[in-house]
């Protein structure tokens, strides 16, 4: 069943034919990736010209160096179908995508890399599956053609440990190639390199999330802008990812639990001190387990405090950005009341 992607324009309140909102926005980071560039914005354009869908393509250039923000500028100033963001300069990926997102229209977006990795010949595909009711298709690069050691290695680590910690059961967190409907990203926030993550960030909020195996090409222009440095920074996202999964509505739950453990067990070390102090007449002051109460009362204290704040944090999240605490999929009512 179609769930109404494909559309040409819609009727506004007044029956004017409001601007064609686009089936779908293409979302493209760049940087440094100008012997690229033509190849993709016409595969790009091929493909989608060829489907029964609307689009645009929103090139985002995130600093480079080497004449893409010149040649995307000429483009965009001949081409119907091609937005072009000129960032300031280099903000990384994750800054790239979100610009992208802030300018897409589409009801879908699809993002991909640049530097033809991923092939656009793969978008109708994966829209064909959001169409089936996902929220979210995620690319799996099944046959990747990237070096074994450096870069396959350390990936399948982080995939493993992301699909532990998260809990969504893709097998390729690092593919570009996706397609969201465009709802699922509007109040999406994204910090760090948190890209990577977006289907985490998506499950949080309760999409639909499926992957499908994607083409993958070894890159024919220019290079790879990251190295293996890369693993530590995603562990390190990884980590934000799992507290804001546990802790976000309710810190109190598991700093509280842990810091009134810590405070009854001190407490109760301290009270078995005393009184062997005072019924025995001996000496704590020497004992061990004297320090390790004064230490479980002391974190148990700061546990505790830290949990207090992190609820009052947490209330400022989502009050500051008028962020409810639930999502909503749809609502149903007779005659739209
Ligand atoms: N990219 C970007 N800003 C950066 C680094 C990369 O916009 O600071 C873009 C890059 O041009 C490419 C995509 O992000 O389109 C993925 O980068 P790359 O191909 O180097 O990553 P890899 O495929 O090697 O993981
Ligand atoms: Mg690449």
């Amino acid at each position: 069943m179609r769930s109404g992607l494909v559309s040409n324009g819609m009727l506004g309140q007044d029956g004017e034919l409001s601007p064609i909102v686009p089936d779908v926005s293409v979302v493209v980071p760049i940087k440094d990736e100008v012997e690229s560039l033509p190849h993709l914005l016409t595969a790009i354009a091929s493909t989608l010209q060829g489907s029964e869908y609307s689009y645009e393509i929103i090139c985002i250039d995130d600093g480079s160096t080497d004449g893409s923000p010149q040649w995307l500028k000429e483009q965009a100033q001949v081409r119907n179908d091609l937005k072009a963001v000129i960032l300031r300069r280099n903000y990384g990926q994750t800054a790239a995508m979100s610009a992208g997102f802030n300018y897409a229209m589409g009801k879908v977006i699809v993002t991909l890399d640049a530097d033809l990795q991923n092939d656009p010949d793969d978008i109708p595909m994966l829209l064909g599956k959001l169409e089936e009711g996902y929220d979210l298709v995620s690319g799996w690069r099944k046959n990747r053609q990237d070096a074994a050691l450096n870069r396959l290695l350390p990936s399948k680590i982080a995939n493993w440990l992301i699909r532990r910690i998260t809990g969504v059961k893709i097998h390729d967190y690092g593919c570009s190639l996706k397609a969201y409907r465009a709802e699922l990203v509007a109040d999406m926030n994204l910090y760090g390199e948190l890209h990577r993550f977006l289907p985490a960030l998506a499950y949080i909020e309760g999409a639909r999330i499926t992957e499908m195996p994607v083409r993958h090409h070894a890159r024919r222009f220019g290079s790879s802008k990251y190295g293996l440095s890369r693993t530590f920074r995603v562990l390190m996202d990884l980590l934000t990812i799992a507290f804001m999964k546990k802790f976000l509505t309710r810190p109190m739950h598991v700093f509280g639990l842990f810091g009134l453990g810590s405070m009854i067990s001190g407490a109760l070390i301290g009270i078995y001190l005393t009184y062997v102090k005072f019924a025995y007449q001996e000496d704590i002051g020497n004992r061990p387990l004297l320090i390790l109460a004064v230490l479980l009362l002391v974190t148990g204290v700061q546990l505790f405090c830290f949990g207090l704040l992190a609820e009052l944090l947490m209330r400022t999240y989502h009050e500051s950005q008028g962020r409810p605490i639930y999502r909503v999929r749809e609502i149903v009512a007779k005659n739209g009341k």
